[in-house]
């Protein structure tokens, strides 16, 4: 059996065995014509060719066929197609058989016209006499030359039928292959869990609307599930598979059918329309994805929402690229969840640009950050009553010498993204508790991202920062944001106990700007919450704000869980919060976050090099300082 695309030999057997030599060598060149007689594409139902033929072996009588599907629904391309080939030599055994089943007494097999006696040639595949069976004209078999040429005939068709029987044998074989063939076909090409296509039947179906270029428009959505990792990590894996094959099923759903539908691997999607740019753009996909991704589904008894992200790039097939269009289509896919996820991004150049400045930025930071070189200033948490200080909240801060000064919310999110927050938020801790060492018992607070307390050794890590300063872990108040509440409950459980076992505080900061709740407060056993600045600055302005505020900090108070007030700008703002209950405050009416050798100097009055006291409580001391002293006498005069 050979492969018609490659000419390439599948298996050759002689008498059940490996052939020793090469086809070619053993038949001969009319081999080559009898498998190209018999692969033709233009004839599909075309009869199976049968010459004679000369080979290494003697002569013989040889067949072949291309092997196609039977049915119409099963495509294979024709250069994937295989031709089977049969020969038989025409053996003394053989020719004395057929001697005896035509009763023709003296057949015989020569190489030359026996002129003495009655011959039929044996004709290979370009007509030419290769060989001649030949019998006495006066013997019985002999007597009508005519009855005997029909008799050989018929004896030419048993080997044909012989021939044909070989073939049923081998089509069946061939068949069972070609089953197994669209089986593991199938398998390569689709997804096990969704049964959706696959990443190789993506690009294939891209290649191939690309290869057709018959002036139609593809589009290519790729699509990312949001907070999917959530819901493995809380539901198990089996609840996220189930929720990736009602997604699958959802997408088939309400996508048109000529949409190609593929799972690229994890919870990443794509899906491909190839068509006429406006009858493509006219059904809106784009909102059917954002339809099917924030559905609710049904899952292990209980309701699963999650969101999606989706980038789509779309070109004219004959500028398309595939490994460009599904470039693009991942740059506007990184774009939509940058701005917040939940939403489809269509690519455009400029986009290019923005990943570009990405990746520099994300490189120096690495750079940057191997150099030990992010700095920490420190804002004072004080004191509502007296303004007193009491504590500082530690704030990351990155001076590039090439990028100028990089903002908080600028490289905190990169260095998530980039992988780099775990060394970052060390650093940090590092820092701040080397520099506040000497300031007495004043509380340090220093920020931690969700991702580091999924961090199997942070708690450990934290542990030996306190015990190499050491540093009283009493002193310390790590702030979480909310985030981590949400996405991943049970393990910020453990790390916030496993924290509080330590003798660490834990508060939970931004309160008032997500959905995190009283109750969470209280389950999750914060020492301290901070207001988010932005229910800080509503004080003033909307009239509502101050019962709101009061009713919160209330609300905490009673949990007997103390609050602090940060933003605070202006002396009614210190003077509200300090009223609703807030014990400590933070914002610029005190003082800016500042560098620690400021810190030391204005509240401390020593240098970082210096060594301090042990006192219980620290007054502003410098000019700076002596504000602050300025602002509280201001509220109270207020009061
Ligand atoms: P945050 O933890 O809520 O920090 C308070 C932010 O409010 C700081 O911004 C601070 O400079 C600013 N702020 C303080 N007082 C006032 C005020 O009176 N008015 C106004 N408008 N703003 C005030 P910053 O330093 O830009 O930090 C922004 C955020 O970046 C922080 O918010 C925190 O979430 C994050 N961050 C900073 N450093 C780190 C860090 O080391 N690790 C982590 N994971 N996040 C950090
Ligand atoms: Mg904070
Ligand atoms: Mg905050």
């Amino acid at each position: 059996m050979l492969s018609v695309r490659t000419g390439l030999i599948r298996h050759c057997g002689k008498d059940g065995e490996e052939l020793k030599e090469t086809p070619a060598a053993y038949f001969g060149a009319d081999l080559k014509r009898i498998v190209s007689e018999a692969y033709n594409v233009e004839r599909p139902n075309a009869s199976i060719p049968i010459h004679f033929i000369r080979t290494k072996g003697g002569v013989a009588v040889i067949g072949a066929a291309t092997i196609r599907p039977s049915s119409l629904t099963a495509r294979v391309e024709e250069r994937n197609l295989h031709v089977l080939v049969f020969a038989r030599h025409l053996t003394p055994r053989l020719v004395t058989n057929l001697s005896k089943i035509y009763r023709i007494d003296g057949l015989a097999l020569n190489s030359e016209r026996d002129k003495k006696k009655l011959n039929v040639p044996l004709t290979d595949v370009s007509g030419r006499n290769i060989a001649f069976l030949s019998w006495p004209s006066k013997l019985p078999g002999s007597r009508s030359f005519l009855a005997v040429r029909t008799q050989l005939a018929v004896g030419c068709a048993i080997l044909a039928l012989f021939l044909a029987a070989i073939g049923v044998v081998g089509f069946v074989i061939i068949r069972k292959l070609r089953e197994d063939e669209a089986r593991s076909r199938h398998k390569a090409l689709h997804d096990s869990l969704t049964g959706l296509s696959n990443r190789a039947a993506l690009v294939e179906h891209l290649q191939g609307a690309v290869e057709r270029a018959d002036g139609s428009f593809i589009y290519l959505y790729l699509v990312d599930l949001d907070g999917f990792k959530g819901v493995n990590d809380t539901w198990g894996h089996a609840a996220g598979d189930s929720l990736l094959v009602a997604v699958a099923h959802k997408l088939r759903a309400e996508l048109p059918p000529h949409a190609l539908i593929a799972r690229l691997g994890g919870d990443e999607f794509a899906i491909v329309t190839v068509g006429d740019r406006q009858l493509l753009e006219e059904t809106d996909i784009s909102e059917s994805i954002q339809r099917v991704v924030s559905a609710e589904f049904a899952l292990h008894g209980r309701l699963i929402q999650v969101g999606g992200s989706a980038g789509v790039s779309g070109a004219k097939d004959i500028d398309t690229q595939v490994g460009e269009l599904m470039r693009t289509a991942d740059v506007a896919l990184y774009q939509a969840k940058d701005l917040g996820r939940g939403r489809t991004v269509i690519y455009e150049q400029a986009l290019d640009a923005k990943r570009r400045e990405q990746a520099i930025l994300e490189h120096q930071l690495r750079r940057t950050l191997t150099r030990d070189g992010i700095d920490v200033h420190y804002q004072p948490l004080v004191d509502a009553d007296s303004f007193a200080i009491r504590g500082v909240e530690a704030l990351a801060r990155w001076n590039s010498a090439t990028l100028g000064t990089v903002r908080p919310d600028i490289f905190i999110p990169l260095a998530e993204k980039a992988g780099l927050i775990d060394t970052l938020g060390m650093q940090v801790i590092e820092k701040a508790v080397a520099a506040t060492a000497q300031w007495g018992r004043i509380e340090v607070c220093v920020n931690v991202s969700p991702l580091q307390l999924q961090d199997q050794n942070f708690v450990r890590r934290v542990a030996a920062t306190l015990d190499k300063a050491g540093f009283d872990p009493s002193r310390l108040t790590l702030e979480i944001t909310e985030g981590v509440l949400i996405a991943r409950p049970e393990h910020a459980h453990r790390a916030i106990d496993a924290l509080k076992s330590l003798g660490v505080k834990i508060a939970l900061d931004d309160f008032g700007i997500g959905y995190a709740s009283i109750g969470a407060l209280r389950k999750f056993g914060f020492d301290r919450m901070k207001i988010d600045k932005s229910l800080v600055s509503e004080l003033e302005v909307d009239r509502k704000a101050p019962g709101i505020f009061q009713a919160t900090v209330a609300l905490a108070n009673a949990l007997e869980i103390p609050v602090t007030a940060e933003g605070i700008e202006t002396n009614s703002q210190a003077l509200i919060a300090r009223h609703c209950g807030c014990d400590l405050l933070q914002g610029y009416l005190f003082s800016q976050p500042v560098t620690a050798e400021e810190i030391s100097v204005q509240y401390f009055n020593v240098t970082q090099d210096s060594v301090s006291t042990d006192a219980e409580e620290f007054l502003p001391t410098s000019s700076a300082a002596r504000s602050t002293k300025a602002v509280a006498t201001s509220v109270d005069a207020n009061i």
